[in-house]
């Protein structure tokens, strides 16, 4: 299991250096842990959330697997739930941001085989960006770039002082790069968001735009740095900002050596969504005839990245992808899982790590409580507790090994701190979708 173990003083406590905390996009894989008992009592470097995520982290007690609120074997409960994906007309699968892209594979799979729609939770934060990236492409680097690099970075409606407290100092604030000897002297940083948040003490400038407004401020940019003239009152009632000090951020973004957009679900799920996203992927391609300069989605869960890269590179889409027909068909809003939830289309569900009982629409949830699904995770959440069939898994990162992407696509391998006595969601689905064939065979002989 854990690749690189220390030896520490108190011969009962275990520390396996450079492990990975998922719980950010950041994905830290830098923390020494110090396990004890199967607890892990240090985390080294890890931030106040990071730290939250090992500390908090208790290997559930309930049985690994429930069949209608009963103790089940795991064997029976992957019976049960390759019956109920293959028996439904519409399944669909949903979550797995949070679990190894080695599930996310095999979950995809599945999908493949029951032909059904295949959805992450990236269609409930970055799914605009994901959209926009199809359509227009995307300038991007990596966070090592940036922390090498990026002397001009501006977040917009991203703030990472709550979200991911490391990022300042590990990619964009505060280190020490190749061409940015003096850290952050060699830094201009610069918020664009409605609202003042903790982001903004730590910035050189801030631009409080109008809420629901970022596609006019975008577009009030790419105007300015194509030389058009514009309305200063309209640019002012447009967007909040004197039209002088937009001006003033183009100087500056001209003149950087390597600018960086860093957005986030301020930009991503409000009024405008995905053509937000476009405009600020178009923003910085039109800057590209002046200086470098790239944008990157400020992602959220551990492995939502992962999961966008895995069902792009297994169907050719990110999310909310439909495999009824045999190939993929990807349209957000119809194959997206709280719509098809919401409009009683889906007949049967597997949800994986995610809690959609919690957090989607009334009529999604109703949805979910009448019709036969499974849940894979390693926590007890409405969801589990609505489930026909329950897998209680092993955590990710801590007990299961395995692969996530950061949020700049980089891969990172896990390195588990000790085992669990449930199952990884990889054992999980790989069972699933073994017994899934050999029913879609023994019903469809060649
Ligand atoms: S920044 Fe994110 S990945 Fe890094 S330690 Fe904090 S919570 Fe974990």
């Amino acid at each position: 299991m854990p690749t690189a173990i220390a030896k520490p003083a108190d011969p009962s406590i275990t520390v396996i250096q450079d492990s990975t905390c998922t719980f950010c996009g950041c994905v830290c894989d830098d923390i020494d842990i110090s396990v004890k008992d199967n607890h892990i009592v240090e985390a080294k470097r890890a931030c106040v959330l990071g730290k939250s995520w090992f500390f908090n982290h208790a290997v559930d007690e309930r049985p690994s697997c429930l069949i209608e609120g009963k103790p089940a074997s795991v064997a029976d409960g992957i019976e049960r739930a390759a019956r109920i994906l293959t028996d439904a007309k519409y399944p669909i699968i949903y979550g797995l941001s949070d679990t190894t892209c080695e599930a996310q594979r095999v979950a995809v799979g599945i999908g493949d085989w029951i032909g059904g729609t295949v959805d992450t939770t990236t269609s409930v934060c970055h799914g605009p960006s994901g959209m926009a990236f199809q359509g227009v492409g995307e300038v991007t680097c990596s966070l090592g770039e940036i922390a090498n690099r990026g002397d001009f970075i501006i977040f917009w409606g991203s703030n990472p002082a709550e979200s991911h407290p490391r990022h300042f100092t590990k990619y964009s604030l505060m280190p020490k790069g190749m061409f940015l000897p003096n850290g952050r002297k060699d830094r201009t940083a610069v918020l664009v968001d409605v609202r003042k948040t903790k982001t903004a003490r730590a910035m050189d400038m801030f631009y409080q735009i109008k809420p629901r407004r970022d596609f006019e401020a975008l577009w009030t940019l790419r105007a300015i740095a194509k030389g058009f003239e514009l309305d200063p009152t309209q640019v002012f009632d447009d967007t909040g900002i004197e039209l002088a000090r937009w001006q003033e951020l183009m100087d500056q973004m001209k003149a950087a050596t390597f600018g960086v957009i860093l957005f986030g679900m301020g930009l991503t799920m409000t009024r405008g969504k995905h053509i937000n996203t476009e405009a600020v992927l178009a923003l910085v391609r039109d800057m590209n005839a002046f200086t470098r300069f790239v944008a990157k989605p400020m992602r959220g869960h551990g492995n939502v990245t992962g999961a966008d890269n895995v069902v792009s590179w297994r169907t050719g889409y990110p999310f909310g992808v439909n495999m009824s027909r045999g190939y993929p068909r990807f349209n957000p809003g119809e194959y997206t899982t709280s719509d098809t939830l919401a409009r009683g289309e889906a007949d049967a569900a597997m949800i994986i790590a995610s809690d959609p009982m919690a957090n989607f629409s009334q009529a999604a949830r109703e949805r979910l409580k009448v019709i036969p699904f499974i849940a894979l995770d390693p926590k007890d959440t409405p969801t589990t507790r609505a489930a026909t069939v329950v897998f209680t898994t092993a955590t990710y990162g801590i007990n299961a090994p395995g692969t996530v992407y950061r949020m700049d696509d980089v891969p990172i391998p896990l390195r588990p701190a000790f085992k669990s006595p449930h199952p990884s969601d990889f054992e999980v689905l790989s069972g699933i979708e073994r017994r899934v064939k050999e029913i879609k065979r023994s019903r469809h002989p060649a």
